[in-house]
């Protein structure tokens, strides 16, 4: 990332074209470094799933066929690092797509009724309370239905994931938005933490997000949907008090 160096101190336009092009050139180097960070991290969380299924393959051509409980063990955790990567490599591609490729489908979107869907099914897998207040007798907005279900099991799931507790989510309408708060009564952020949540990879407790699945893509996703309808994610959160995402998203 070579720049023009120009000794003279003058303002004349071919000065101008210099500085311009050395914006560019840093604007580059910014994005060049994202990428090679990304591809590092990713290339890096990919190989501890890899290194276990090796290792379980190792053991299986050693003594597996003799052993059922080595077999049975083997098996399992061959499969649930298959399903880690699998979504791993999904979320991975979702965001290497360029904002042009990702299309929307934009329709009207009832959002108590995504919510509760996302509730129904995550409340049956995990056995937890989820309760939807809606404060308004009118939720619809204009949205891509199957971006905004992402986004919604993406934040409820979270919840789910860092606290034992029930989940509470609210949905309003305020002047010229929609918004809604996602609740949890769980473990929270550090205050230090909470603005890096949002990279892509980050973790608070990265032995812990592994036990419970998490990936370190789900709130850089969740930040791509929001943004791609033009709207706002906020967190609060307070250490072994539990934390609120609210999602604004406009009319
Ligand atoms: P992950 O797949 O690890 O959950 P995310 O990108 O969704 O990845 O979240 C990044 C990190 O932010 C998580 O690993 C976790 O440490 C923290 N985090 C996200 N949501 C919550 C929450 N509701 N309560 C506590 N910590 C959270």
């Amino acid at each position: 990332f070579k720049k023009i160096k120009r000794d003279t101190k003058s303002n004349d336009e071919l000065d101008k074209m210099a500085n311009t092009f050395n914006n560019m050139m840093d604007l580059l180097e910014e994005n060049y470094k994202k990428q090679e960070q990304f591809v590092s991290d990713a290339s890096h969380e990919l190989k501890t799933p890899l290194t276990v299924v090796e290792s379980y393959a190792n053991m299986l051509k050693r003594w597996g066929m003799k052993r059922p409980d080595i077999l049975e063990e083997a098996i399992e955790a061959i499969h649930s690092e298959a399903i880690r990567m699998k979504q791993l490599t999904e979320q991975m591609l979702l965001l290497a797509k360029g904002d042009e490729q990702w299309e929307m489908h934009i329709e009207e979107v009832d959002i108590s009724l995504v919510c509760s869907d996302t509730a129904k099914h995550l409340q049956f897998a995990f056995k937890r309370t989820i309760s939807i207040d809606v404060q308004t007798n009118n939720p619809i907005i204009r949205a891509d239905e199957k971006k905004v279900k992402q986004l919604l099991y993406i934040l409820v799931d979270n919840a789910i994931k860092y606290s034992e507790k029930s989940i509470d989510i609210t949905i309003t309408r305020r002047a010229s938005s929609l918004f809604i708060a996602i609740r949890d009564y769980g473990i929270g952020i550090p205050k230090e933490n909470l603005a890096h949540v949002y990279e892509r990879f980050f973790r608070v407790d990265k032995a812990r997000t592994r036990e419970t699945g998490g990936t370190g893509l789900g709130l850089p996703i969740a930040t791509r949907i929001v943004a791609a309808h033009n709207g706002k994610i906020h967190m609060d959160s307070e250490e072994g008090q539990g934390t609120t995402v609210t999602i604004e998203l406009p009319l």
